[in-house]
């Protein structure tokens, strides 16, 4: 036996009684029902049968509806059902939407759809064409709207294939008998299984959220209805609060965040010179702490709550001076060292720091005048302190050649 649907024979009914005819673990089929079975790009119904939570509706291909529903029923109980009436007017308000916009992009643009899927937060048609500009969207939007403004009714129909208006249909039907056609009044006819709307006043506004290219079609995004009233308010909202913060009237606020974005950018320039400019002081002042060893200079020592950056710097600009060894020992883990030479030393840092952390399985390199790596912070004083041992080994081996 097949469910009678009873969401054909009246869309806005929401509550009934029915007789449960088969049951299967957590699910339960009906005599007859209201709730619709997900199909056609429309989602499930969800409601509830004696009170109890249902959480899914599908249709098996023997046209027997499922509810899914923790629910102690025998074959032969009668049970009370009720939709959750808001979720379903939601998806009759999103999917009668579809059929207007639809039937609008073939008038304009003759452009079928070829997909649709009723999403929770936005709803989705695929159309046979490769791009559209924003303007063609714009005039998709506004004709939609003044369609659902006619208010023209909503109907369906069963005919049989024979008595099919071919001529007249959008697209051509998937079923062979019993095909139902949805008929918005002088405008669109569609074979169709989902819930519609009884008059296009009920839906009210939809807007067209976006446009993406999917596998050699156009995917529009849209809502309708309430969805399109909440879409609308969140939006105000979110515009209100970003007027306030930048004391701007709406309408000025994407030029003032333009502003702020600027200003952000000439602030960081600005930051980074200044920056430099202390680190250049703070280099001066480190050479003087610098060790001699013969006509050469060596500093090593640690740097905390210093980054990287500014720790390869300072040492960079230090090598700058005559006959300058720099190392600089970042504690953190991991513990990371610096190390920069002048040419004029005749030293290279890169494998003195490669090999002082080697020691100490640290890892690191470079190049003879800048190098840096990092080791355990357990083990990255010793390992600073080899590296100082290893700097005084090769300024004194150069003394004596
Ligand atoms: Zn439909």
């Amino acid at each position: 036996m097949q469910t009678r649907k009873l969401y054909y024979e009246d869309s806005y009914a929401h509550t009934f009684q029915g007789k449960v005819v088969a049951t299967r673990p957590d699910w339960l089929a009906l005599d007859q029902t209201v709730f619709y079975p997900e199909g056609g790009g429309q989602p499930a119904d969800y409601g509830w049968l004696n009170d109890q939570p249902v959480t899914d509706t599908q249709i098996d291909e023997q046209g027997l509806i499922w509810h899914r529903v923790e629910l102690a029923a025998a074959v032969g109980d009668t049970v009370e059902g009720r939709i959750d009436w808001l979720r379903r007017f939601d998806h009759m308000q999103q999917h009668t939407g579809q059929h207007v916009l639809s039937q609008v992009c073939c008038q304009l643009f003759q452009a079928e759809t070829v997909g649709f899927h009723l999403g929770e937060q936005v709803v989705t048609i695929d159309l046979d064409v490769l791009d559209l500009t924003a303007a063609d969207i714009r005039q998709a939007e506004s004709l939609t709207n003044a369609v659902l403004r006619s208010k023209l009714p909503v109907r369906s129909l069963l005919v049989e294939s024979e008595a099919l208006p071919v001529e007249a249909l959008r697209k051509l039907p998937q079923v062979e008998q019993n095909i139902r056609i949805v008929a918005i009044e002088g405008f669109d006819l569609c074979p169709c299984g989902g819930t519609h709307v009884r008059d296009l006043g009920e839906i009210g506004l939809l807007k067209i959220l976006g446009s993406e290219k999917k596998r050699g079609h156009l995917r529009l995004s849209f809502v309708a209805g309430h969805r399109a009233y909440q879409d609308y308010a969140l939006k105000h909202d979110l515009l209100t609060r970003l007027s306030a913060l930048l004391s701007e009237p709406i309408e000025n606020v994407a030029v003032a965040v333009e502003r702020v974005q600027d200003k952000l950018t000439e602030l960081e320039r600005e930051n980074k010179r200044l920056l430099e400019q202390v680190l250049v002081a703070e280099a001066q002042e480190l050479a003087k702490s610098a060790v001699s060893l013969g006509p050469a200079r060596y500093l090593v020592r640690e740097l905390s709550e210093r980054s990287l950056d500014d720790a390869r710097f300072l040492a960079s600009r230090l090598a700058q001076c005559d006959q300058m060894l720099v190392a600089f020992g970042l504690p953190g883990e991991p513990y990371r060292l610096v190390a920069a030479a002048g040419a004029d030393t005749g030293v290279a840092v890169g494998p003195l720091l490669k090999a002082a952390l080697a020691k100490y399985e640290g890892k690191g390199g470079g190049s003879p005048r800048a190098a840096q790596g990092a080791v355990a912070s357990s083990n990255g004083p010793s390992a600073l302190a080899q590296l100082e041992q290893d700097f005084i080994a090769a300024l004194q081996a150069r003394q004596s050649e």
